[in-house]
């Protein structure tokens, strides 16, 4: 029987859930056939090892899953190779790293204020710890990776790794110039894909490879499978390395009903209707951009070209990133607070929040949505004193969920 306790929780979150815009850019709605494989008696097993590879006995079934959700993986994204057991996106960073570079290498990061990651080079992170860290940041007017300034960079500073990939960054990324970057010093170039691998398995966003040496991701966020991470190569020097680096190096037993899940994940976005959803999130961001350039907000970049959107709401409505946050939740609106670039609040206030479509698109919202979406965010934060106002916003909220 399931402790009360958990229970009584674990309703309530279904109910959040249910009941709440999901504005999260990193966050996203699995299919039941991926929940009932992460939910499975693959938990049970130990498969220490790779597949055909093993340390444990009764293995012949979790060596079908592993080898099927490789396969899938490299057919989806193009390339020669995959290792699938990374715990995490930190953790399948954490991995390149030491397969890759020695202690005190000196890696080539994007800045976390302008849409990096902590895993690309952060002081309280090991990737700052155990490494050297140069950063790259984006112009200050137009929001985008000044390019000409990475490459200068690159060639003055001669890091080992160049990792490209943001969680914050509403631009394509053009991997062509990363990789002439890494070319002018011999760096190895590391692509992070972790916001955007769903779109890059549609074709909707150029593809790391032929230019990446090494690629890493997470599969829950656009990519819409269970929470864990992802590593590809076309090298293969690299992938045995990685392999090594993974199992014994830091990580214990693979999570086989995880990668069960992936090998799902990879399944579906094999499928033509998951090219259509990525479409939807990309139409829906335009929709949601059209209302909130309406109601004279200003978006990082002046837009977006892929699922999520950075606004700067202290110029927009002269409030900090936690006070919209705290607002919009009130409404049933979830988002997360953000830094913006150059920013001068503290990351435990900001200046904006940053928005993603991936996940309310999952739920089916169309573009129509995603407009009023955009006018009852600016309602509500225009006249956050209102309290009237804001009950009619969250009814309206409501009738948006129960859709
Ligand atoms: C989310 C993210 C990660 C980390 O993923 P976790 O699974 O949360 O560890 C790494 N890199 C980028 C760019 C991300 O956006």
């Amino acid at each position: 029987m399931m402790d009360p306790n958990i229970f009584n929780v674990l309703k309530k979150e279904e109910k959040r859930q249910q009941d709440n815009l999901e504005l999260i850019a990193s966050e996203n709605f699995v299919s039941d056939a991926i929940r009932e494989l992460q939910g499975s008696i693959f938990t049970n097993k130990y498969a220490e090892g790779y597949p055909n590879r093993r340390y444990y006995g009764g293995c012949e079934n979790v060596d079908v899953i592993e080898t099927l959700a490789i396969d899938y993986a490299t057919k989806l994204f193009n390339c020669n190779y995959a290792n699938v057991q990374p715990h995490s996106g930190s953790s399948a960073n954490m991995a390149v790293y030491r397969a890759l570079l020695n202690h005190n290498d000196k890696i080539l990061g994007m800045n976390l204020s302008h849409g990096g990651h902590l895993t690309h080079g952060h002081s309280i992170n090991f990737s700052g710890i155990d490494y050297e860290v140069i950063s790259y940041n984006v112009d200050e007017k137009t929001g985008e990776i000044d390019y000409e300034k990475l490459i200068e960079t690159a060639k003055k500073e001669k890091p080992k790794l160049i990792v490209a990939g943001a969680s914050a960054y509403s631009k394509i990324i053009d991997f062509k110039k990363f990789k002439e970057a890494a070319d002018t010093c011999g760096a190895l170039l590391m692509v992070d894909m972790a916001h955007i691998a769903g779109l890059v398995a549609a074709g909707l966003h150029p593809n790391p490879f032929p230019y990446a040496d090494v690629v890493t991701s997470t599969t829950h966020k656009t990519l819409r499978g269970p929470r864990g991470g992802l590593i590809l190569t076309n090298k293969e020097e690299i992938i045995k390395k990685i392999n090594k680096v993974i199992f014994p190096g830091i990580q214990g037993g693979p999570l086989m009903h995880v990668i069960a899940a992936k090998a799902q994940c990879f399944y579906e976005a094999l499928q033509p209707e998951f090219k259509i959803y990525q479409e939807n999130v990309l139409n829906n961001m335009q929709s949601l951009i059209k209302s909130l350039k309406e109601e004279n907000f200003t978006l990082i970049s002046n837009g977006s070209e892929n699922h999520l959107v950075l606004i700067n709401t202290k110029e927009s409505v002269g409030l900090t990133g936690k006070e919209a946050e705290e607002i919009l939740d009130k409404i049933n609106i979830t988002v997360n607070k953000n830094t913006i670039p150059y920013d001068t609040e503290s990351p435990n206030i900001t200046s904006g929040i940053r928005v993603g479509t991936a996940a309310m698109t999952t739920k089916g919202l169309n573009e129509i949505d995603f407009y009023n979406m955009g006018k009852i965010i600016s309602e509500a934060l225009r006249n956050y004193n209102d309290i009237e106002l804001l009950e009619r916003l969250k009814e309206e909220v409501l009738t948006i969920t129960k859709k």
